[in-house]
């Protein structure tokens, strides 16, 4: 039986050519970037370059990028970094956001419309004179939805407010321009785009106020202290460059993919419900629910069948809790429990989706045959 995978919101594979730029980092340049003698110099001039090219990708300035342990950390950065004050997220986020704005005081959760867009009018209502921070995701995990980023960055600026934007998902989908969008603080994570786990970045704009997460030293110009991730930061930048030279093609095919799966559910699924925007979205990403079954079933029947979705964040698998994504887009309890988020990548063709319509129908029919007998 061939196995499927159609997890890539959740994580990808390591592209072999971003482990070969990383292993001479683990074996012979293994130095400390801190250490001032030749072996720790190597280091350091690895790290360096790291940073001229991800700052290029980005349209940012090199001291502008601060490498992180992950997204996650870079998202806590933005949320925490920030002095007391409102702020302002929505209710759409990743919980890398979520739950750090649950540690801050006075937060404001934007609402989302029925196929997952913020509304601009909405976040101009919410800014007050106390707000110091907006964190908006520029495309979300389980629905693929993106959103209106440069308007909402734009009224963020007219009001000087710092704007945030949770990348990790958007990086190597759509193109991402910091000045294009009007971002103050950007996150990305390298294991969403090919890349090695554990290696991220908060872009910081120059003059963007902001104290770090972590202390113990001076690196990353004080904005992030502990030894450096350098075979990590290696891969993350060789990971975002190749990403970037093929995304326009490989953005358009795994658009197709997703259209082939969702005509196919179409023309042989009923109850099935599409969730998020149908075009403006990354292209690889595409949610359904399946009214009658339980996300338990459908993962764990589709795992059977050789092929790996999820019901949307990894994080919350196990938890019988329905996703606070579709809930917050006003999806009935029933079908927020009944979601399954396909994510393609690389390896996925036209035939895996052949595949994966049959395995998804004869899973339906199974679950569906149980609940009513
Ligand atoms: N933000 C979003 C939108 C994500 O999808 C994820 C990972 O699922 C993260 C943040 C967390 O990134 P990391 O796994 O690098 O900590």
């Amino acid at each position: 039986m061939p196995r499927i995978y159609a997890d890539h919101n959740a994580t990808t594979p390591l592209d072999p050519a971003v482990l070969d730029a990383m292993l001479p980092y683990l074996r012979e340049h293994f130095g400390n970037a801190s250490s001032v003698h030749a072996v720790g110099r190597e280091a350091r001039a690895a790290i360096d370059d790291a940073r001229v090219r991800v700052a290029g990708l980005l349209g940012a300035q090199e001291g502008e990028i601060v490498f992180t342990g992950g997204g996650t950390e870079a998202d806590n950065n933005a949320i925490f970094g920030v002095r007391a004050g409102h702020i302002i997220t929505s209710s759409i986020e990743h919980h890398a956001v979520l739950h750090a704005c649950q540690r801050r005081n006075d937060v404001t959760y934007l609402p989302v419309s029925r196929d997952c867009l913020v509304d601009p009018g909405d976040l101009r209502k919410a800014i007050r004179n106390d707000t110091v921070l907006v964190s908006i995701m520029s495309a979300n995990n389980e629905t693929g939805t993106i959103q209106p980023i440069k308007k909402l960055a734009g009224i963020c600026r007219e009001r000087g407010v710092p704007f945030h934007t949770d990348a990790v998902q958007s990086f190597g989908k759509q193109p991402v321009n910091v000045d294009e969008w009007g971002v103050d603080l950007l996150s990305i994570s390298a294991h969403k785009f090919c890349g090695p786990k554990g290696a991220g970045v908060l872009y910081i704009r120059r003059g963007t106020k902001l104290d770090p997460l972590l202390f113990g030293g001076s690196h990353e110009n004080d904005r992030r202290a502990g030894t450096e991730n350098v075979a990590g930061i290696v891969g993350l930048a060789k990971a975002a460059e190749l990403v970037t030279a093929k995304m326009p093609e490989e953005q358009c095919r795994l658009f197709g993919l997703c259209e082939k799966l969702a005509v196919g559910i179409a023309e042989r699924v009923t109850g099935a419900h599409r969730n998020g925007h149908v075009r403006q979205r990354i292209g690889n990403t595409v949610n359904f629910s399946f009214s009658g079954c339980e996300e338990e079933g459908l993962l764990l029947g589709l795992d059977l069948e050789g092929v790996a979705a999820s019901s949307g964040s990894a994080c919350a698998v196990g938890s019988l809790e329905p996703s606070h994504v579709l809930k917050a887009m006003g999806l009935p309890h029933e079908l927020a429990r009944a979601a399954v988020r396909f994510s393609f990548g690389k390896s996925n063709t036209g035939e895996d989706v052949d595949l994966i319509l049959d395995a998804l129908v004869r899973v339906i029919e199974r679950l569906r045959t149980f609940a009513r007998a």
